[in-house]
């Protein structure tokens, strides 16, 4: 196969991932990730929501950790994400997850590098680099399976696309996820649920406060 031939198969498979509502990958089970920071600290959530706040698949939730910094909840392969406001972040994990992380400011993490559970990818806040909005410093966390690397260049991709195709075709549920110590639940409601302790069965319902826990 010639190079043009495979770039022209690339560009297929952006489009198809990016463009269509694809058929769901069939990702590997979920991995254990711990929350997007460290232990040990109050932390606001503003509850799970589509990756819009208004409707599709609730992959997302915001979280507002004490500290303000935001580090990977399992080892990963950073793709920064390019836009006309500046960059945001996506790691990709084996096999076949995406974790996204939006409206960081000071990002510490570079295109391709490889980061293990732990590394600081940046600190919470308001930045809008593709689009969107914040009111507070906050991490977006989003989740995605990802079929192939090409589905995942996502370099200028406008959010208010990401949060709807994007999301439609590749967006994973935060319902039912664990993440440390704590399982998530959808609520009914735009940016609403539960945190559940999973060890001690405290519900926290969202938006609400928790100390996060490993
Ligand atoms: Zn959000």
């Amino acid at each position: 196969m010639n190079v043009s031939v495979r770039m022209a198969g690339l560009a297929a498979a952006v489009i198809s991932a990016v463009g269509l509502a694809a058929t769901p990958a069939s990702a590997a089970p979920f991995p254990e990730l711990t929350l997007p920071f460290a232990a040990g600290q109050q932390v606001y959530s503003a509850g799970v929501h589509s990756d819009d706040g208004s409707t599709g698949v609730k992959n997302a939730i915001d979280f507002s950790p004490a500290d303000g910094t935001v580090r990977a909840p399992l080892a990963g392969t950073v793709r920064l994400q390019h836009c006309a406001g500046g960059d945001w972040v996506t790691l990709d994990h084996p096999g076949g997850w995406r974790t996204g992380y939006y409206h960081l400011e000071g990002i510490r993490v570079t295109d391709g590098e490889q980061v293990e559970a732990g590394a600081v990818l940046g600190s919470t806040g308001n930045a809008l680099p593709c689009g969107g909005s914040s009111t507070g410093a906050h991490v977006h966390f989003t989740l995605w399976t990802l079929p192939d690397a090409a589905a995942g260049d996502w370099d200028g991709v406008a959010f208010a696309r990401l949060s709807t195709t994007v999301a439609a075709a590749l967006g994973e549920p935060i319902d039912g996820k664990t993440l440390g110590a704590w399982r998530f639940a959808a609520g009914s409601e735009q940016y609403s649920g539960t945190a559940t302790h999973v060890a001690e069965g405290v519900v926290v319902q969202l938006p609400g406060r928790f100390r996060a826990s490993r």
